[in-house]
C-alpha cells in the first residue's frame, strides 16, 4: 500500500517527477500522485505541469471500474484478480478507488492495510487508496489523474473500485472502458443496483461468493439475470452485458472475468468505439475541471464568503428559499469580480 500523505514532503523539480513516472519508479509515482492530491496553489500548478508532460504517454491501458454494495467482496475480488494479472498474465496492475466518504482517520475502502495484503506486496501492483476529502467531483478528478500517471508509469491495467452508493458509480463509469458489478444472490436486487440504474451501465455482472452452500443460489441468480438482461435494451454500444458467477474465496471465475474484459476491449476496438469512449472520458475530465475551478473560485470569492454562512442559515430557518439564496450569491459573485 502506497502512503498517501496530505501534502508533498518536499517538492521535486518538474522533470524529476516526469522522468521518474515514465521510468516506472514507484516512489516518484507515489510522490507525483501526492502532488496531484495537494490543495496548495503552488502544488496545483506544478501538478498540472507534470500531468501535461505525462499525458502523451497515458491511455494505453485497460480501464475497469468495479462496484457493488459494501460486503459484496470487491476488495477480495480485486486482490485475487490483481494476483491473477501479475502472476499468470505477468502484467502490471494499478488499483485505485473513488470513495468520497473516505477520510484518512476513518480509513478508506482501500486504506485498510489488512486488505489486499498479497497484492500490496506485489512488485507488479500499485495500490493507491481513494483521495480523501472534498466533493465527489474533486475525488473523481484526482483518481482520474492518478490513473493517467499510472498509465504513463507503465501500468497497462487499471482497476478502479467504487463504493456502491450514490453518485460515485457514475463518476467512475465516466473514466473507465468496462464496468463490473459485483452482486450477491438473494441480497435484494433493488439495493444492489437494479433500481438505481447501475445495471444499465454495467458490462458484466458477477454473482460473487458462489462457493459452499451458496453456489446453487448464485447459479440460479445468474440464470435469472441472464434471461432478464436479454430483455434489456442494451446501451448504445451494442454490447450485451454478461452474467457469471465467481468466488473470490475459491478463486473461481477470475479468468472468466478477465476474458470478458479482454473480449469487450477487442470488441470496442474493432467497432471503432474505443476511441469514442476515450474522447468521452477526456470530455468528462474537462467538464470536471471546469466545474471544480468555478466552484473553488466561487467559494473563495470574498463577497460570497462574507454572505454564504448567513444565507445558509436563512435557508435552514425557512426565511429564504434555496433558489433565491443561490441566485443572490451567484449575483454577488458575477457582479463583483474579485
Ligand atoms: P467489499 O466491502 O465489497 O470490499 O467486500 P470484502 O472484499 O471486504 O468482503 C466482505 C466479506 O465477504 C469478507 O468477510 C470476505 O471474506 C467475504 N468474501 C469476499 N469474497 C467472498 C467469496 O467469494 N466467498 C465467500 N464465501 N466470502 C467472500
Amino acid at each position: 500500500m502506497e502512503p498517501a500523505p496530505s501534502r508533498p514532503r518536499r517538492r521535486l523539480p518538474r522533470d524529476a517527477y516526469v522522468e521518474g513516472v515514465l521510468r516506472g519508479d514507484r516512489t516518484i509515482l507515489s510522490r507525483a500522485i501526492t502532488l496531484i492530491e495537494s490543495l496548495h496553489a503552488e502544488d496545483i500548478e506544478l501538478a498540472q505541469d507534470v500531468l501535461e508532460q505525462c499525458l502523451p504517454y497515458s491511455g494505453d491501458s485497460i480501464r475497469v471500474g468495479i462496484t457493488g454494495v459494501p460486503g459484496a467482496g470487491k476488495s477480495s475480488l480485486i486482490e485475487v484478480l490483481g494476483v491473477y494479472l501479475t502472476g499468470e498474465r505477468a502484467e502490471k496492475v494499478a488499483v485505485l478507488a473513488v470513495d468520497p466518504s473516505s477520510q484518512v482517520s476513518r480509513g478508506s475502502i482501500l486504506g485498510d492495510k489488512t486488505r489486499m495484503e498479497t497484492l500490496a506486496n506485489d512488485d507488479r501492483a500499485f495500490i493507491r487508496p481513494s483521495p480523501s476529502g472534498g466533493s465527489l467531483g474533486g475525488v473523481a478528478r484526482r483518481t482520474r489523474e492518478t490513473m493517467l500517471l499510472c498509465e504513463a508509469a507503465g501500468y497497462r491495467n487499471v482497476l478502479v473500485e467504487t463504493v456502491g452508493v450514490g453518485q460515485s458509480e457514475t463518476a467512475v463509469r465516466s473514466m473507465v472502458d468496462f464496468f463490473l458489478l459485483l452482486m450477491l444472490a438473494g441480497a435484494g436486487d433493488e439495493l444492489q443496483g437494479m433500481k438505481r440504474g447501475i445495471v444499465e451501465m454495467t458490462d458484466l455482472i458477477a454473482f460473487n461468493k458462489a462457493d459452499g452452500n451458496n453456489r446453487a443460489k448464485a447459479e440460479a441468480a445468474r440464470r435469472e439475470y441472464e434471461s432478464a438482461l436479454h430483455l434489456f435494451s442494451v446501451s448504445g454500444t451494442g454490447w450485451t452485458p454478461r452474467v457469471i458467477t465467481c468466488s473470490a474465496r475459491a478463486r473461481e471465475g477470475i479468468a472468466e472475468i478477465w476474458d470478458a474484459v479482454l473480449e469487450h476491449n477487442a470488441w470496442l476496438s474493432s467497432t471503432g468505439q474505443l476511441a469514442g469512449y476515450r474522447q468521452q472520458q477526456v470530455k468528462s475530465w474537462m467538464y470536471e475541471l471546469i466545474e471544480q475551478a468555478l466552484r473553488d473560485e466561487f467559494l473563495q470569492h470574498a463577497g460570497v464568503r462574507e454572505k454564504l454562512a448567513s444565507y445558509e442559515q436563512d435557508v435552514l430557518a425557512g426565511r429564504l428559499s434555496p433558489f433565491r439564496a443561490a441566485r443572490r450569491l451567484i449575483r454577488i459573485y458575477t457582479e463583483n469580480p474579485s
